[in-house]
């Protein structure tokens, strides 16, 4: 069905998911439910780290992206699998530091981070600040005078590639609020700039292309671009980076328009990178940077699984059949926000034969609330259990209280058990903040 090694149709026909029946679940922790195999994202985590380890002497860290999954659990476990992670937030940041992430290895990104953000951050000790910004370099050179000590950053560059799913092209002028441009000089003119920093101590260089890419080329391209950078700043300033950042992006399998690729082969995007860096770094006379690569969606993405009960179902002749269930947009706003495409099974009937083409409706009062369009399914009943699959990434992170809707809680499963990572909200929580003023009353 997909590349995951552990989820399967068990013998009962259901959905099987870090070894726990699917239908079982959805019986336990009732519906919708959010369930993350938890050997899914080490193994994840471990190729990475195994494949910078084995090919480029150790001489880098897996920073996982965070944004994609954030909960203090999941940090744990990136704890324990000796990867970094990267922050975009107070909120994230928060979440790690409560779980006892070492501050050390997390870098903190944002195009607009706040001075309360960048305050909180310098507090925690955190490693590395990725600077989007000359008004942040300013603040945070203050910040770390005030505390009489050296930050170190990264500077957020754009190299003019840009990557969209299987294709990408090469820019000159790329329209992003993201990063300092390569092409126009704006990247060289914020290095200068951060060199005069006395409390601020330039590493290095970070991009990131873009999401949900297969492409090797794109990264090799944005190596090969970043490491030219780096040799050309030598050269003029003799600033030797000694950190570059790669960012995320790889793509994950969501339906079968999709690549599967296997933990082998994602391992081969990283030696593609690895081999481009290496040459680059002999041919400019560079000393190998210590590299940085920051996979969220491949880690986390495919070790998901949202399971719901299919409810209303209702058929409009000639046009479409809307299968609705107890989710929809506050649990995945993935379709709503640009037509996300994903696979559905129903858990309970896996053998049946998917005969049925259906639009998956959410239950808000919104007729953009699908989880998934023109799925492929078996007829479905009120009653059936519907899994979507590859939900880990982008899911339970964007999730909202619209409509005060609950957000669903998330169980990590392994072997065959599973635990809440998130607990259920309760309509408490839904009215936790609300205040009717004296006035009011
Ligand atoms: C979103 C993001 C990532 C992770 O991207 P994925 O596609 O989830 O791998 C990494 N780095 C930065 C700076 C990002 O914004």
């Amino acid at each position: 069905m997909n590349t995951r090694k552990t989820l399967r149709t068990n013998e009962k026909g259901h959905l099987e998911i870090g070894g726990c029946d699917a239908t079982e679940l959805a019986e336990k922790f009732g519906t919708p439910l959010y369930v993350m195999d938890e050997q899914y994202i080490r193994d994840m985590c471990r190729v990475y780290r195994e494949t910078i380890a084995g090919s480029y002497g150790g001489n880098g860290l897996v920073l996982y992206a965070s944004k994609a999954f954030s909960c203090m659990a999941v940090y744990k476990i990136a704890a324990q699998e000796k990867v970094g992670i990267d922050v975009v937030s107070g909120g994230e940041l928060y979440t790690a530091v409560k779980a006892g992430f070492p501050a050390e290895n997390i870098y903190m990104h944002g195009n607009n981070k706040l001075r309360q953000e960048l305050e909180y951050a310098l507090e925690c000790g955190v490693g590395t600040i990725v600077v989007d910004a000359y008004s942040e370099l300013d603040m945070l050179d203050l910040m770390a005078a005030d505390r009489g000590k050296t930050q170190d950053i990264l500077l957020r560059v754009n190299p003019g590639v840009e990557a969209h799913t299987h294709h990408f092209i090469q820019t000159a002028k790329t329209d992003s609020k993201f990063g300092f441009s390569l092409a126009d000089g704006s990247a060289e003119k914020i290095t200068e700039y951060a060199l005069r920093k006395k409390n601020i101590r330039l590493r290095g260089y970070h991009c990131h292309i873009g999401s949900q890419i297969f492409e090797k080329q794109s990264f090799r391209l944005a190596a090969d671009k970043m490491m030219a950078f780096m040799a050309e700043m030598k050269k003029k300033h003799g600033f030797c980076a000694d950190k570059l950042n790669l960012g995320g992006g790889y793509g994950i399998w969501y339906t079968d328009e999709d690549a599967k690729i296997s933990s082998a082969e994602y391992a081969l995007y990283l030696e593609a990178v690895i081999e481009e860096i290496k040459a680059k770094a002999k041919e400019y006379g560079l000393r190998e940077p210590c590299l940085l690569i920051e996979p969220g969606r491949s880690v986390v993405g495919e070790a998901g699984v949202t399971l719901y009960t299919v409810g209303a179902i209702k058929e409009i002749p000639g046009i479409k059949k809307y299968v609705a269930v107890d989710g929809g947009m506050f649990d995945n706003p993935r379709y709503a926000l640009y037509q996300a495409k994903y696979t559905a099974v129903l858990a309970n009937r896996m053998n049946d034969k998917a005969d049925d083409i259906v639009t998956v409706a959410g239950k808000c009062c919104e007729s953009g609330d699908i989880v998934c369009a023109n799925v492929r399914i078996p007829k479905a009943n009120s009653g059936d259990i519907l899994a979507v699959l590859s939900t880990g990434a982008y899911n339970y992170s964007m999730a909202s209280n619209y409509n005060r809707n609950l957000i669903p809680p998330v169980v990590l499963a392994k072997e065959g058990k599973a635990e809440y990572i998130v607990k259920p909200q309760t309509y408490e929580d839904i009215i936790r903040n609300d205040v009717i003023p004296e006035y009011l009353k």
